[in-house]
């Protein structure tokens, strides 16, 4: 089987145009620009990655990435639209209006002895906590995570270059890493989040070396900085195969790592309201991306946690003597700051997601101008979508609670104050009696 080691050099398959369906007028015209102006200053450049990939599978990739033995101080000097960025993987950036054209110098191998340097440098667990070692484009070609995100395009005469043997894997449809498994997840943990988000987004089958270590080594996650986790967060669950994505997560115990306050919950059977309403927002949230509608992770976020925070103020209650409205406000506060230091969910999200939570509980105080204060509330929309999906799993009142306001939020004026009068005059027979 195919598993080359770090240190063998890898020679390459060339693939000529007629034997690839890799056309200039799939490819952007801006990443072709970037590629035309640095090959005529004299630099290798190539297209890699997920476009070529997402090209060869007959998919519109999401953004163009090239490889160049141009560094990226002399990409920077080509480009006057140019940024750039990052500090464990030095990249530019050329940046066309909304488009952005990620450039990365080809990365050559670790020399460990140099560990303690500013280029490459490893932790204790043998992540790799700087990545700018400059090489050559076959050792670039080995620094890659997958066999099948390693297969070059070059413009210059329509080939393809395949190192790793990507194009059998993807006609295979496997996910493969390239080297060895365990040291390649050691180096930076969020290759394990990456192998999942192609097996759902690609529906290919993991390999069995490449899916061995993962269980074990998922703790390694606690190592990665909350922005970069949440980023990676939202790719898994909000681009469309969320739901896959959150059985595979769960099957090789990473969704524990990221949602550590969900994952105590779990059931053998998913028959928990926690694991219920989380597989019915991933449905939602995929049938809206499928069909190009608007998803916020936000509200997300706030449906994922709304058991986990009911469950703690309810412990809270217990413990503290406290009333469950101040239970509750403190928990939330508990809540996303235990969440964001794994995920570093922004603030403005946060904000959302306390306003969706908080109206919950206002929602079942209807009585005078309040359910008309409820409506005009910009969250009114997510929360009363929160509540519906909660109605949906646990019936009972809450069904006639969301009948309630799905009428109340279209009725005209005058149909919404006969409503609110007759739940004024329920309440003082109730009250009387
Ligand atoms: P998509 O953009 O569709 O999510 P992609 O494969 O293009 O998928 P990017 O994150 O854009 O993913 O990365 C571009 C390429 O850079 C990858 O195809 C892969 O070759 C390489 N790469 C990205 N992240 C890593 C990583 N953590 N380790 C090794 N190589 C990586
Ligand atoms: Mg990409």
């Amino acid at each position: 089987m195919f598993r080359l080691k770090e240190h063998q050099q890898a020679c390459y398959v060339s693939i000529p145009r007629n034997e690839h369906n890799i056309s200039r007028k799939d490819i952007s015209e801006n990443a072709l620009k970037v590629l035309y102006r640095l090959n005529k200053q004299g630099y290798e450049a190539f297209l890699v990655g997920g476009c070529i990939r997402d090209l060869l599978l007959g998919k519109t990739p999401k953004d163009f990435d090239i490889a160049t033995n141009a560094t990226p101080e002399q990409v920077q000097t080509s480009f006057r639209n140019c940024r750039l960025v990052g500090r464990r993987f030095r990249l530019a950036h050329v940046m066309f209006g909304k488009e952005i054209i990620e450039v990365a110098t080809f990365r050559g191998e670790h020399d460990d002895q140099k560990s303690q340097t500013n280029i490459s440098k490893r932790s204790q667990s043998g992540m790799l906590l700087r990545d700018n070692v400059y090489g050559t484009i076959e050792q670039d070609a080995m620094r890659r995570d997958f066999t099948i995100n390693a297969l070059y395009y070059d413009v210059k005469d329509f080939t393809l270059r395949d190192y790793c043997q990507g194009l059998q894997d993807l006609k295979k449809g496997i996910i493969r890493l390239i080297g060895d498994p365990q040291t390649r997840y050691r180096e930076d943990p969020v290759r394990m989040l990456r192998t999942i988000r192609f097996a759902a987004k690609l529906n290919m089958k993991i390999e069995t070396a490449t899916a061995e270590p993962i269980k074990a080594l998922a703790p390694l996650l606690k190592n990665i900085p909350p922005a970069r986790l949440f980023d990676e967060s939202l790719k898994l669950l909000q681009t469309g195969y969320g739901y896959k994505t959150y059985f595979l997560l769960r099957e090789f115990h990473l969704f524990e790592q990221i949602f550590p306050n969900i994952g105590r919950f779990f059931t053998p059977n998913n028959t928990s309201n926690f694991e219920r309403i989380i597989e019915q927002v991933l449905k939602n949230t995929d049938y809206r991306i499928t069909n190009n509608q608007r998803v916020n992770p936000a509200f997300l976020f706030a449906v994922f946690l709304w058991y986990p925070l009911i469950e703690q103020t309810q412990l809270t209650c217990m413990e503290s003597g406290l009333q469950f409205y101040d239970s509750f406000s403190m928990t939330i506060n508990d809540l996303l700051s235990e969440q964001c230091r794994i995920l570093a969910i922004p603030r403005r999200l946060t904000t959302t997601m306390g306003d969706i939570w908080r109206l919950q509980l206002r929602m079942k105080k209807r009585e005078g101008k309040r359910a008309f204060a409820i409506i005009e509330h910009p969250k009114f929309r997510a929360a009363f979508d929160l509540l519906e999906m909660r109605a949906s799993i646990e019936k009972g009142e809450l069904l006639n609670l969301t009948k309630w306001w799905d009428e109340f939020q279209y009725a005209p004026i005058e149909k919404r104050i006969v409503m609110v009068k007759q739940l004024n005059k329920a309440n003082r027979r109730r009250v009387k009696r």
